[in-house]
């Protein structure tokens, strides 16, 4: 077929993906009043007037803002205090927080870099989140939700959009004895913290376990926002112990596409509340308020880490298999998590966290392999160690600044809150442009004896393109049957129970600051060996899950490895409380019915 015969044919088939086509598409074929017409764009004649938008303004208390991106101000004056300032504070977690514009992950590579709306709601509460979906929808905007900006598929921020951001909407409250609201009578009281939306997990860890003694189970990241995380299913150190965020969510509040305020819990719209128990963020309304479910403290928390190289590749095969049947024999259970790393240099890092067991329990634990360890003339181990501390004093960040501590590093800015500290094992992640990521849930059955010289093998494979990192807390098989109950009734993918591990392999550089050079074609080299180090491990599990807020920006399978079964049932949700599909986000549910960029539907 010549050129002219392509172009040819190419008009006369409408193409339903590509933001151009479906934007032509829209706008020939289904005129003025069609659902398929595109949202409106500042260059539109649509876009509402200033009087509107200074209507808008009065509505919500005077928050609505104009957003510039983050550094705008170094576009006009690099040694200009604000450019300084932006620069210097570009990897602190909480001052990327605070920025209207900020986000926590720099872009990635071919699929999204940071966009600032044209405008924010800072808002303050309810009413002001319905002020601005209300106008969102009056106005065919496309509307974006920001928490804790921490989303690496970059879903909370577009261009021409209108945010909202709950950032300032961070109470927190803890309750001896909470019930949902219409559940009197039908629920037993339970204890429980009530978070606005905008909170980050620090402020709760901090308000829950450093001053009330109590435990609720949150992601691992300190700013990570709350309802971003708990609406992703959210998994934290322990949550092979406790379960996912999503499923110690008691209640939440959320503003509909219909500018509706609505409770959704167990008693009232259950399958809303169903569906924000990981259906997956910034695709069911905004959510303002959330209640979740707090445990018993256990008495100690506890860590072991270290390094291990192998001086060869078939020693290195052997750490592996040892610590494969290491980790099936002593460590696949509720108490451990976190993650070990295995590195293409032959080199195993240890970074594992527990949970109610005493110092003398957690040292006991790993003293096999550890005296393995050293007594091979094949492997070199520095810093193995293995032990616990009082739970309490996990995210006081003054008692482990009191101790010497240094692996939580404080928000340096004049007036920040004593408890504003990230983790540093984080540290190289703030901000990151990512190159490549995967994940892969892992089935427990490749934990069987006869199963894991294969899991080595493949694990060992996919090491010489990338590190591997494997996150056990992420996957919840070797919790107890009370804890799957509780996940199992939540959207998550139900691989998620069945595995035993999250694989992530990933890759990325710093933030492509103003004036820093970079590399495009090494970025494209990082990708694609990520790619090949995940084929390796669809070697042994052809159809993997996927978590859904640690996942690869290009999965075309999207649906079935973020939820596998539960997809219809959300579609269903879906449909029921947001059926013209208000808010969309990459890969969310019903967002195949959209242009890539939000602003058109094509279904
Ligand atoms: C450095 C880093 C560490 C991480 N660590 C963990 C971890 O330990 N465990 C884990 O499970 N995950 C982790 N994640 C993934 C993280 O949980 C998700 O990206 C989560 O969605 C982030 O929430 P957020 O509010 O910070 O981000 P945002 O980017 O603000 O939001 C994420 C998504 O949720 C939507 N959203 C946010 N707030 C609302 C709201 N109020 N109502 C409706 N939708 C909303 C947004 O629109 C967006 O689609 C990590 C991510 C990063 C970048």
């Amino acid at each position: 077929m010549n050129r002219r015969d392509l172009l040819k044919t190419a008009m006369s088939i409408p193409v339903l993906s590509g933001t151009t086509n479906a934007t032509a598409l829209a706008a020939s074929k289904y005129g003025e009043h069609s659902r398929f017409k595109p949202r409106v764009r500042p260059s539109d004649p649509a876009w509402p007037s200033k009087a509107k938008w200074d209507n808008l303004k009065q509505n919500v208390g005077g928050t609505l803002i104009r957003v510039q991106p983050l550094f705008a101000a170094c576009a006009t004056d690099r040694k200009g205090v604000e450019c300084v300032e932006a620069l210097a504070n570009a990897r602190n977690p909480f001052y990327l927080g605070d920025q209207p514009a900020g986000t926590q992950v720099s872009g990635w590579l071919d699929a999204w870099a940071p966009a600032a709306s044209m405008y924010a709601v800072a808002a303050r509460n309810a009413a002001d989140v319905s002020e601005a979906v209300n106008f969102a929808r009056e106005n065919r905007l496309r509307i974006v939700v920001k928490g804790g900006g921490h989303s690496y598929q970059g879903t909370s921020n577009a261009p021409d959009s209108l945010l909202v951001w709950t950032r300032a909407m961070n109470a927190v409250a803890v309750h001896d004895a909470f019930v949902g609201k219409g559940c009197e009578g039908r629920q037993a009281p339970t204890p429980a913290v009530t978070v606005g939306a905008g909170a980050m997990w620090i402020d709760v860890y901090d308000a829950v376990t450093t001053n009330a003694g109590r435990y609720v189970q949150g992601g691992g990241c300190t700013t990570v926002g709350v309802a971003g995380l708990v609406q992703s299913g959210g998994f934290g150190s322990m949550s092979k112990g406790f379960g996912t965020a999503a499923a110690g969510l008691l209640e939440a509040e959320i503003v509909t596409a219909d500018g509706a305020v609505r409770t959704v819990n167990a008693c009232m719209n259950p399958d809303l509340f169903w569906a924000l128990k990981g259906g997956g963020g910034g695709s069911w309304g905004i959510v303002t308020r959330l209640t979740l479910r707090t445990h018993e403290l256990p008495e100690f928390f506890g860590y072991a880490g270290g390094t291990i190289k192998a001086k060869s590749d078939a020693a290195f095969q052997q750490l592996i298999a040892r610590f494969v049947a290491f980790y099936r024999d002593r460590l696949f259970n509720p108490h451990w998590g976190e993650s070990v790393k295995i590195k293409p240099e032959n080199a195993l890092d240890l970074s594992m966290v527990c949970q109610g067991l005493d110092n003398r329990q957690a040292a006991d634990v790993w003293q096999p392999f550890f005296d393995w360890v050293k007594s091979s003339s094949d492997h070199a181990a520095s810093d193995l160690e293995a032990g616990s501390g009082h739970a309490r004093a996990w995210w006081d960040v003054q008692a482990r600044k009191k101790r010497g501590s240094d692996a939580m590093i404080s928000d340096p800015r004049p007036g920040a809150p004593a408890f504003h500290a990230w983790w540093s094992g984080d540290k190289d992640q703030v901000s990151a442009f990512l190159h490549g990521y995967e994940s892969l849930w892992l089935p427990s059955s490749l934990l069987q004896q006869a199963e894991q010289e294969r899991l080595a093998g493949a694990l060992f494979a996919a090491s010489r393109h990338w590190e591997v990192e494997l996150h056990f807390n992420k996957g919840l098989a070797g919790a107890s049957a009370a804890t799957a109950a509780a996940v199992r009734d939540t959207a998550t993918n139900p691989e998620a129970l069945d595995a035993f591990t999250l694989a992530i392999i990933a890759n990325g550089g710093p933030p492509p600051l103003p004036g820093q050079p970079f590399d495009a074609n090494a970025a494209r080299r990082n990708a694609r060996a990520v790619d090949e180090a995940a084929a390796e491990l669809r070697n042994i599990v052809p159809n993997p899950g996927s978590y859904v807020s640690e996942s690869n920006y290009f999965n075309a399978s999207w649906q079935r490895a973020f939820w596998g079964d539960n997809y219809r049932r959300l579609r269903t949700v879906k449909a029921k409380y947001d059926p013209d599909g208000l808010f969309f986000v990459h890969h969310g549910v019903g967002s195949e019915e959209w242009s890539s960029d939000g602003f058109t539907r094509i279904a």
